[in-house]
């Protein structure tokens, strides 16, 4: 395998991503984002669409 040092990072919450996992998110304007999970990705994508403050807790 090559490719050492070329350890992703979750766009989300950090976390290293290994090559087997995670997922891709390309924008519309070519970026690509890398998440560890479908988790991060709609969090990320939520928090991006949505002009309100994410809440933590739910009521
Ligand atoms: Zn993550």
């Amino acid at each position: 395998m090559s490719g050492r040092g070329l350890l992703r990072r979750c766009k989300f919450c950090g976390k290293e991503i290994k090559p087997a996992e995670g997922m891709m998110y390309v924008k519309s304007d070519g970026t690509i984002w890398y998440f560890c999970s479908s988790k991060c990705r709609k969090n990320m994508i939520n928090l991006r669409r949505s002009p309100k403050r994410f809440k933590w807790a739910s009521v």
